[in-house]
């Protein structure tokens, strides 16, 4: 039997070695579009994951081309199928961002780029497996994945985690937890672009002759806006236009790039109907959609809230309340729900600010949910 409270104590005793090399980790600037800093980090990941967690069996690294390679580390464990943990090790932040915010730990406030999405939460994974083995506890077998492309949308390394989860039991997601709940369920995310095209003439001279492609931009614009339903948990963002050259010019080209986040299936496919369904309103001009669904809806399963439920009665033992939320933001998370597994998200830190300035983990967090995620690895094997 598991007792999370002793393995809360023997993590917390760890503190200055996890906070060490969560510095470590956080000092190197890992920017989704810096492949050589990506690099350089994930050489570094290899060294310190063999130092902390010693050899993997197998080692799959995975060209990521313009964008970070992805790697898969498997470790021997107890049962026939693995437990997927997903990690990514990009960052939003730009290089230098470390010198506006550097790693600093104040109370029980850490900061630093990238510390909350999602360093800490790797640190988190690494010491909870240490902690099972420091307390002679059985674990499944751990497949771990390193992911170098997420926050640009994990378009290289989709296809590898959906190979990689194939025949896992479960995963758990270590992106930050919303204000300490776990993610049961995300919305999907669609990234399209609506082109225009129209007829340009002088626009004083010969308005008569022109076809603006901006007036049917504009059109579409709030057309697209008017499919938000916030009943439904839909919302249509046209978050970038562009067209025209000059003013006295009747627009020959217009852009709208626009998010759509949906809550449901049924609500991607009202959202896939009405774009195909757009037509020009001036009979000259033309309209295509581009873009894709970028990531599965995340539905809340049975099997992912009984995971939950498993992980909710082993974080009363160390007297904390584990709550479950639905959230708007996608994550790697919404691939491997996709292929039916039961799905931990937002088992990282706890802590704010993704993507943003005040970006911050609590520390008795990390240490509380590295001993969450030994109890709760622990109980999958
Ligand atoms: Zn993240």
């Amino acid at each position: 039997m598991t007792d999370p409270k002793a393995l809360l104590d023997w993590v917390t005793e760890q503190r200055e070695d996890m906070l060490a090399d969560l510095r470590t980790y956080v000092e190197l600037e890992s920017p989704s579009s810096d492949k050589e800093s990506l690099n350089a980090t994930l050489a570094w990941l290899d060294s310190w994951l063999e130092e902390r967690l010693g050899e993997a069996e197998r080692i799959r690294r995975v060209d990521g081309g313009g964008r970070g390679d992805i790697e898969v580390r498997d470790y021997p464990g107890h049962g026939d199928k693995p437990v997927l943990v997903l990690c990514h090790y990009d960052t939003v932040w730009p290089l230098g961002t470390l010198a506006e915010i550097p790693f600093r730990i104040e109370g029980d406030r850490g900061t630093g780029p990238g510390i909350f999405d999602m360093k800490s939460g790797l640190v988190h994974a690494v010491w909870a497996l240490k902690a099972l083995s420091a307390a002679g506890l059985e674990r499944p077998p751990i497949r771990l994945l390193l992911n170098g492309d997420e926050e640009t949308g994990s378009l290289s390394s989709r296809p590898v985690i959906e190979e990689v989860a194939a025949d896992a039991a479960a995963a758990l997601v270590f992106e930050a937890s919303a204000d300490g709940a776990i993610k049961t369920a995300r919305k999907g995310v669609g990234i399209f672009r609506v082109d225009a095209t129209g007829v340009e003439a002088h626009a004083g001279l010969d308005p008569a002759k022109g076809c603006s492609a901006i007036d049917e931009i504009a059109r579409v614009v709030l057309h697209l806006h008017g499919l938000t339903d916030p009943g439904k948990g839909t919302t249509v963002n046209v978050g970038v236009l562009d067209g025209g050259t000059r003013t006295n010019v009747t627009a020959g080209k217009a852009g709208a790039q626009l998010d759509v986040r949906v809550a449901s299936q049924g609500e991607a496919d009202r959202i896939d109907r009405a774009l195909a369904a757009l037509r020009p309103h001036d009979a000259r001009a033309t309209l295509t959609v581009s873009g894709a669904w970028n990531r599965p809806v995340m539905e809340r399963s049975e099997t992912t809230f009984g995971l939950y439920e498993r992980a909710r009665t082993l974080a009363a033992e160390i007297g904390l309340d584990l709550r479950e939320c639905s959230v708007g933001g996608a994550s790697d998370g919404n691939f491997v729900a996709a292929l039916g597994l039961p799905v931990l998200d937002g088992f990282g830190a706890v802590g704010d600010g993704a993507h943003a300035r005040h970006e911050h983990i609590s520390v008795q967090g990390m240490l509380e949910r590295t001993a969450l995620a030994a109890a709760v690895l622990h109980a999958l094997s």
